[in-house]
């Protein structure tokens, strides 16, 4: 009697054994949770309404315990907000945390959630500021936790199995919601509810993604983390850029008032081709002449803006924002502007990144 207990606890220690020991093989995933959708509750499972940023992040894993299976996992709350209120506060830390973590040789991949309302800022401001090849992939959903059909536990498995596959590696900053995986510079929001809303229409897929089973089809387009200039070291703040978007009869005040409100450099969400009426592409080259760094970007969800087509850049003394969107042109821009440059030079950097 008193062996065979003996020899059930001996059992038992083997199999604790065999099991820390195939969660060390595991890749191991930090989670750094931001707050959006995917955190967040309504009252009742198909309510329209909801709080963004309602669930923290060991609610968060324990409401998909399947992704344990694919990676040892921790998390850390960055904030907890719908990401209409992403700011830059945020962002400093959650690059820095980024950068430390990545750093570690005990980490080897890091997810972050994140509201989908800015994500495509985000996912862009990192990838141009995190050293480091390791996988830094972010996900949200479109539907909050509580929802019929909710987005958001696939969407995070997904982005941990993904996370965790060594072929993620060295692709730029990815962003993995609804099966697909997309490049930070390529994707954006195009459906204000809908679960397939992020496309990537210019740089295409990097791949997809089907119950963490991953398959890549391209790199990295546009430098990014290792390959990039940019840097926080010493960055307290960020400049303010202001985007305008351009319309029928428009004049040039509100450029001048977003430059009085203490805009160091603006973009336009131009019609078309980044084009504006005359009044105010006046006022912008006025502003460029003064020093403000103006880029005609455009409001059309798909297409480049090309240098010196409809607008003379050259004459004017503005920057065209080759494939970048206005909301993606201004992260550029701002980081552009934490140290003077030759207009050609941010010119370059349109091109490059
Ligand atoms: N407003 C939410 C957010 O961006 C929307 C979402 O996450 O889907 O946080």
């Amino acid at each position: 009697m008193r062996l065979s207990i003996l020899g059930s606890c001996a059992g038992a220690f083997a199999v604790l054994l065999l099991a820390q020991a195939a969660a060390q093989d595991k890749p191991r995933i930090v989670v750094l949770a931001t707050g959006g959708t995917i955190a967040g509750a309504a009252q009742s499972d198909v309510q329209a309404g909801y709080k963004s940023g309602q669930v923290g992040v060991e609610q968060l894993l324990a409401a998909v315990p399947q992704a344990k299976d694919v990676a040892a996992l921790r998390g850390e709350q960055i904030s907890n907000i719908g990401s209409q209120d992403m700011n830059d506060e945020v962002w400093l830390k959650l690059a820095r945390r980024v950068n430390e973590l990545a750093a570690m040789a005990d980490v080897d991949g890091i997810v972050i959630t994140h509201g989908t309302d800015t994500l495509e800022e985000t996912s862009y401001f990192l990838n141009l500021v995190v050293k480091t090849k390791k996988p830094v992939v972010l996900t949200g959903s479109m539907r909050p936790s509580t929802a019929l059909s909710a987005d958001g536990p696939l969407n995070f498995y997904n982005a941990v199995a993904v996370a965790a596959n060594k072929e993620a590696a060295g692709r730029g900053v990815l962003v993995v919601m609804n099966d697909s995986i997309h490049g930070a510079s390529a994707l954006t929001k195009t459906s204000t509810t809908s679960v397939e809303t992020f496309q990537s229409p210019l740089r295409g897929l990097v791949g997809n993604v089907a119950y963490g089973k991953a398959q890549f089809y391209r790199g990295a387009v546009g430098r990014n983390t290792v390959d990039s200039e940019f840097s926080l070291d010493g960055v307290t703040a960020l400049p303010r850029v202001d985007i305008i978007v351009a319309h029928e009869n428009m004049d040039g005040k509100i450029i001048d008032a977003a430059v009085a409100a203490g805009a160091k450099g603006l973009v336009i969400a131009g019609v078309g081709n980044g084009n504006m009426t005359a009044a105010a592409l006046d006022a912008l080259a006025a502003q460029a002449k003064k020093g403000i760094v103006c880029v005609r970007s455009t409001r059309v969800p798909t297409g480049t803006v090309g240098r010196n087509v409809e607008v003379d850049d050259d004459k004017l003394g503005l920057v065209a924002s080759d494939d970048l969107n206005p909301q993606k042109s201004r992260v550029l821009l701002r980081l552009a502007l934490l140290k003077q440059r030759p207009l050609a030079d941010v010119q370059r950097l349109f091109r490059e990144y």
